[in-house]
């Protein structure tokens, strides 16, 4: 099975092995087993349910929440060659009843649709007069009612498992936490279903949090660096979305803006752009997320705090789905908690809601002030353990600097506590610094004891140091009044000299463009110089062939096999059939054209022995005899003799060369060794296939055979 498995791996998707626990799933699935799979995105979920639907018998079933994601899907299985097909709303009647009729006819593969549709009686009903392969549930999590992307539909899919007992069934998510998970299980009846747990590490993902001083200059120089390449950048609110977008048009970046405020067809316009066009900086809240797939998202940047660690791993983890380098950058400051802080206030929900809610931003804020490996802290949350650090995070790469803050936070403390506990930092930090001025008059502060008693300090040391405070709940934000500090009661310890504080040393704000920290160039930064103008003609090649199609540029190749090509520069279609992504079909439809770009398209006529070896590879890559005849421009008669003799010398074999069904191949065989003695020449066989196989398919058979009994 692992084998069959693997050439639909090579032959269909063009890759070369298997990645963590696909081949397990894979296996576990094609056998007729259930499984839940809990993988990151871009672990490659998608082969999980993909490879299983080619190698059983029937119709797959797909359930997707999003029409982005199946049309995405379908556009991606179309180009490799699969026949798969999408059912969804955009149809009319007709188009409808046409796909109906192919489904019935056995043509097509793979059924994507939405769960609301899948449980329609009609199609139920429909489904039962099928066979069906498999049902895979992408996106499990979304039948939790406790995530944010609950869709009440999903329920409904728990009566798959009684409606068809014998049909394995396959569930998906990237969600990371325990709860969801158990709820998937009961949800969807999935008890016995094996579960595969992947690890949660985005290893090509490069986190970096710095501390928010000038945001607007400080993302400018993170962008900077990055020119070129396609992100996404978070804010708050739809007032910021706005105001940002405009503004990095306005500094000459390609940046969209993208928010529920947006007319529909603004949004829709906004996000077709994205995911076609190269290099576009989508300025987005979080509306912006769910159904983006495309997979070279080079950098994800928070402009404001995500409420909780879940939403910041969700969010950061759009980028790099490729699994090629990514940025994870983050710009946070205190107004950002007291904003958070506020909403939460402000929100619904009971106490205990809120509760649980304030937890889950602490544990943001944590992340945030966190001295150690960020990768640790963040895996450890989702209770996964990384038993060193990473070498991955700016605290890894940087080192980060701790100072004892027990004396300066005790007299930011008592300047919150002798102030009256109602004023901001910046009226603190003037007192502490002994600024003179209107408000510290009106008011008398300058009387105070700890008026100008941090002169050694800078403001900008003071405001870290506040910010910290508040972020180890030292200091707690009055909600009610007007967001001034208050003294907490965890802070007693510290201003009675019973504990000390170590704080994180706030490097320097960076907001020069040679400062990306991460040793020379960003971790987002693909390709080199020398070699840019060779990227660029492959990146122009796959936008025309996109457009051509009508498709995104990653569907004709990802980003990964344009690079694979760029270093290793193949110099003949068998050559280019090595590169991972390049399957059979996509061989011969785009491996001359992106030859001729390499500069590597053969000019004279191929030597005979040129010609073995390549065809050779090309029935190794999965092509047909026809296919190999049309790329190697001879005949079809002449590639199966050749591919005789590459069978006899044992250099292929039967199914590498030929994609012939397994009864067919069977009476071809009985057919040879039916007499006594010698196998018989091809002619005495020929008429009792007559017009059914063509002679090159008996030569190859024989050859096989012969080469086996050595006959
Ligand atoms: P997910 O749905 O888990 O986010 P995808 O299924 O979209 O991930 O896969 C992410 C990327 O990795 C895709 O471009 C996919 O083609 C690629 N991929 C998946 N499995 C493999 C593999 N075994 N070898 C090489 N590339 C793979
Ligand atoms: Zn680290």
């Amino acid at each position: 099975m692992l084998e069959q498995a693997q050439r639909v791996l090579k032959d269909i998707f063009g890759y070369d092995s298997f990645r963590g626990r696909q081949g397990a799933i894979i296996e576990c699935v094609a056998k007729g087993g259930d499984a839940l799979v809990l993988m990151p995105t871009g672990g490659g979920k998608s082969l999980c349910f993909q490879v299983p639907a080619l190698l059983r018998p029937g119709l797959a079933v797909v359930v997707s929440p999003l029409i982005a994601l199946m049309e995405d899907q379908v556009a991606t299985l179309d180009e490799l060659g699969v026949a798969a097909a999408s059912l969804n709303s955009t149809l009319s009647a007709e188009q409808q009843r046409e796909l109906a009729g192919r489904i019935r006819r056995g043509e097509v593969k793979m059924l994507y649709l939405a769960p609301e549709r899948l449980v329609q009686p009609r199609m139920l009903d429909f489904l039962r007069t099928l066979d069906i392969a498999l049902f895979a549930i992408d996106e499990a999590h979304c039948v939790s009612q406790w995530g944010h992307d609950f869709r009440p539909e999903y329920l409904q899919l728990g009566q798959l498992a009684e409606l068809f007992p014998q049909v394995p069934r396959i569930a998906l998510t990237a969600t990371a936490d325990m709860r969801t998970r158990e709820e998937i299980v009961t949800r969807l009846h999935l008890q016995n279903a094996e579960r595969f747990l992947s690890s949660f590490d985005r290893p090509n993902i490069f986190y970096r949090i710095v501390p928010k001083e000038q945001p607007r200059k400080q993302l400018l120089a993170f962008l900077t660096e990055r020119r070129g390449n396609a992100g996404i950048v978070y804010c708050l609110s739809r007032k910021k979305v706005d105001d940002v977008a405009a503004y990095l048009c306005d500094q000459g970046f390609p940046a969209l803006p993208y928010h529920a405020g947006l007319p529909a067809e603004t949004r829709a316009s906004n996000q077709r752009r994205f995911l076609n066009e190269e290099g576009l900086i989508m300025v987005a809240t979080i509306a912006f997320g769910m159904g983006i797939d495309k997979p070279n998202v080079r950098f994800v940047a928070h402009l404001d705090l995500p409420k909780s660690l879940e939403a910041y791993y969700q969010e950061t983890g759009r980028a790099g789905r490729d699994g090629l380098p990514a940025d994870a950058w983050m710009a946070y400051g205190l107004q950002d908690m007291v904003m958070l802080k506020q909403m939460l206030q402000n929100s619904e929900g009971d106490e205990r809601h809120k509760r649980i809610e304030q937890h889950k931003l602490d544990a943001m804020l944590a992340l945030c002030e966190e001295t150690r490996c960020r990768r640790q802290i963040l895996l450890n949350y989702f209770d996964e353990e990384l038993p060193q650090p990473c070498g991955h995070c700016d605290n890894c790469i940087d080192g980060v600097q701790t100072w004892d803050a027990t004396e300066p936070a005790r007299q930011a403390l008592s300047a919150v506590y002798r102030t009256g506990q109602r004023y901001g930092v910046g009226h603190l930090v003037d007192v502490l610094l002994g600024r003179d001025n209107e408000k510290i008059r009106n008011f008398g502060h300058e009387k105070l004891a700890v008026y100008g008693v941090g002169k050694a300090r800078s403001e900008g040391e003071w405001r870290s140091l506040f910010r910290q405070l508040v972020a180890r709940g030292l200091a707690d934000i009055d909600l009610e009044g007007y967001g001034g500090l208050r003294l907490s009661d965890s802070c007693r310890p510290l201003l009675r000299g019973e504990v000390s504080l170590e704080l994180r040393r706030d490097l320097k704000p960076q907001t020069s463009s040679k400062s990306s920290g991460s040793g020379g160039s960003p971790a987002s930064q693909l390709v080199r110089g020398e070699e840019r103008e060779q990227w660029e003609a492959l990146r122009a090649l796959r936008r025309k062939l996109a457009e051509e199609h009508g498709v995104p540029p990653y569907v004709i190749f990802p980003d990964s096999t344009l690079l694979e090509m760029l270093r290793s520069q193949p110099g003949s279609l068998s050559e280019m059939a090595q590169v991972s992504g390049v399957g059979a079909r996509k061989l011969e439809r785009y491996g001359a054209a992106f030859l001729d770009v390499l500069g590597g398209a053969a000019e004279a006529p191929p030597q005979v022995a040129d010609l073995r070896h390549e065809l050779t590879s090309l029935a190794r890559a999965g092509m047909t005899p026809a296919q190999i005849a049309g790329q190697l421009n001879c005949s079809e008669k002449n590639v199966y003799s050749l591919l005789a003799e590459a069978i006899g010398r044992q250099q292929l074999s039967l199914e590498q060369a030929l994609d012939l069904p397994e009864d067919l191949l069977a009476e071809v065989q009985d057919a040879f060794l039916d007499g006594e003695g010698e196998l018989p020449p091809v002619s005495a066989i020929a008429e009792q296939f007559g017009g059914r196989v063509p002679e090159g398919v008996l030569y190859c058979v024989r050859a096989a055979l012969a080469a086996e009994f050595e006959m």
